[in-house]
């Protein structure tokens, strides 16, 4: 009875008096609770008692002290994640790790069919994120290094004439499973309208490398950092191109902008494939091919003869995938330039640099590649080391007139990977 009324008084208190009260109820340290001493107590004995109490007192404080602590938090957690709707999940993960976006996207919020997070939280996410700096300016609009609870994100913004890239973009990576260590890591899309204007968001993973084309400015390659590069880039191209079946799986994708500023050079020297918005989707298993809707064309300089000459075949997803190894065959002979062997590397050059004007029109690259049939100049040195002569042969294969004969990407992936293997660590040539 005594006890019960010590616990409603308690409940006055304020929470870890209340905690710390009831702890020393429990241990009978309490006056209410208390019996008297038997016999009184010799003055000499006292210190001898009160030492331990008084400890133990502390201990239960402090105790007591953390106890508060915790719940404390728990419930700022309840507010914060109730502020944010869907984007508690956010914060769950926050609490995991370092990486608060690693986690996030690692954790069991995603969709489950696309490779991003729910669309609340996308949104939540995109309106958290400031602008630092932009990176770079490309024909359809700026990306910025943005920060998002500390870390470093890639916001590409769009202009409003090419809306429909994000469109495409957002709708692939919402709908197909895309993680891929060699694909960009997509985080969140988003769509505000501001002064009547509307802004459109792609929020991407950040890699401070930049693009392919920014990293071969500024290095040049051991052949080790040369194969690395190449076999990372053509794991992701292998992995966009395949089909997967099952609840895991991925319809076929193939590219149709592949170009060294469309591949990203990641903090450990892989490449990630970025650009999703004139990708076209392609299932066997569910008998569909989805081009999109996109009025863009791809990049000229990197058009496959039979885009040029207009006789591709739309409604045959091959063939689009065949103009993507046309493409991949001039980013390695991008990589390959800046490859030393002998002591020998030449300057970063884009494809036909020689033979095109800058912004080459498409009657300019129509004349070199589908009149005079021309391939880029593959670099003599490449024929003096077995690995490098390899990757000629490959970019040959990839560069026939006939689409059909050309590599796939799969066959490309497994040589390259099978030229690496003879190679030691890469490293980087400052
Ligand atoms: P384009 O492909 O036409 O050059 P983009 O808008 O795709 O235009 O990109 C412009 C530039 O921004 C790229 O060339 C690259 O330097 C930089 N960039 C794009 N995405 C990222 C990213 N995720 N991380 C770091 N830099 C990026
Ligand atoms: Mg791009």
């Amino acid at each position: 009875m005594q006890m019960k009324v010590l616990c409603d008084e308690t409940m006055t208190l304020d929470p870890p008096r209340r905690t710390l009260l009831m702890l020393l109820t429990a241990l009978g340290l309490t006056q209410a609770t208390q019996t008297p001493p038997e016999q009184p107590q010799e003055d000499g004995q006292l210190p001898l008692i009160l030492g331990p109490v008084l400890a133990l007192l502390v201990l239960v404080a402090l105790g007591a002290l953390g106890l508060w602590h915790v719940r404390r938090r728990q419930e700022k957690q309840r507010g914060l994640n109730s502020e944010l709707g869907e984007s508690s999940l956010i914060l769950k993960a926050s609490e995991q790790g370092d990486s608060m976006l690693g986690d996030l996207l690692d954790s069991d919020c995603t969709t489950g069919s696309g490779s991003g997070l729910p669309f609340l939280v996308q949104r939540t996410v995109a309106r958290q994120v400031a602008l630092v700096e932009c990176v770079g300016k490309g024909r359809y609009g700026e990306v910025w290094r943005g920060l998002w609870h500390g870390e470093s994100v890639a916001v590409k913004i769009f202009s409003s004439r090419d809306e429909q890239s994000w469109f495409r973009e957002t709708e692939i990576y919402n709908t197909v499973l895309l993680r891929h260590d060699n694909i960009l890591g997509f985080i969140a899309s988003d769509m505000t309208s501001r002064n009547s204007s509307t802004q459109l968001w792609l929020i991407t993973h950040y890699h401070e490398h930049g693009s392919l084309y920014d990293f071969l400015q500024r290095q040049t390659l051991e052949p080790q950092l040369a194969l690395r590069l190449a076999v990372s880039a053509a794991c992701g191209l292998a992995h966009l191109h395949v089909e997967i079946f099952g609840t895991q799986g991925k319809p076929a994708i193939a590219h149709r902008d592949l170009k060294s500023r469309n591949v990203l050079v990641k903090s450990n020297l892989q490449c990630c494939i970025a650009d999703l918005g004139l990708a076209v989707m392609h299932s066997q298993g569910s008998d569909y091919l989805d081009i999109g809707n996109n009025p863009r064309v791809g990049t000229k300089r990197y058009m496959a003869p039979e885009v040029l000459e207009e006789q591709i075949r739309t409604d045959c997803f091959e063939s689009y995938k065949w103009t993507d190894i046309w493409a991949f065959g001039l980013v390695l002979w991008e990589i390959a330039r800046r490859t030393i062997v002998n002591g020998i590397v030449e300057d970063y050059r884009p494809p036909f640099y020689d033979v095109v004007p800058n912004d080459p029109s498409f009657e300019d690259m129509k004349k070199v590649v589908c009149v005079d049939q021309q391939t880029p100049t593959i670099p003599n040195r490449l024929a003096a080391d077995p690995v490098l002569s390899g990757l000629a042969q490959m970019m040959r294969e990839c560069w026939y007139p006939n689409p059909s004969a050309r590599l796939t990407a799969l066959r490309i992936k497994k040589t390259l990977q099978k030229l690496s293997n003879g190679l030691q660590k890469p490293k980087v040539i400052h």
